[in-house]
């Protein structure tokens, strides 16, 4: 069987598919990205939590020009996942300023990218309106 792979490594796979977070234990800034250093506090310790998986579109840009083999347009956004802000693309709708608006309850959902020659299947994520919007 083949196997499947987070995109990126803070995505979690399974049955309930996640987003994980670096948050400082000393003052709460998450972070997604590995880092020494707090960029709040300059704390050090840091422990990993899970993400909130239902969010708010805080942000969008709708993305008309792409990379070569990028489907365009597409919707960037940032989300409020329950106080985390998150990075990822609005998927399952028209990417059009009448499709998409600021406070639009999403919810986080995965997607295959790619297979490689192994058969292993890349897996990345996105946001889906909530049905009840
Ligand atoms: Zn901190």
């Amino acid at each position: 069987m083949a196997g499947h792979i987070p995109l990126v490594e803070y995505l979690v796979l399974g049955d309930d598919p996640h987003l994980e977070a670096s948050e400082c234990t000393a003052c709460g800034a998450r972070f997604f990205d590995r880092r020494n250093a707090c960029a709040s506090c300059s704390g050090t310790d840091f422990r990993t939590v899970r993400v909130a998986t239902d969010g708010e579109v805080r942000s969008f840009t709708i993305v008309s020009l792409a990379a070569p083999g990028i489907a365009v347009p597409f919707v960037a956004a940032v989300v409020d996942c329950d106080g985390t802000s998150v990075r990822g693309n609005v998927v399952g709708v028209e990417p059009t300023p009448e499709h998409v608006r600021l406070g639009m309850k999403v919810r986080l959902t995965t997607f295959p990218i790619g297979v490689d020659g192994e058969g292993t299947e890349a897996v990345g994520y996105g946001f889906t309106p909530q049905e009840a919007n």
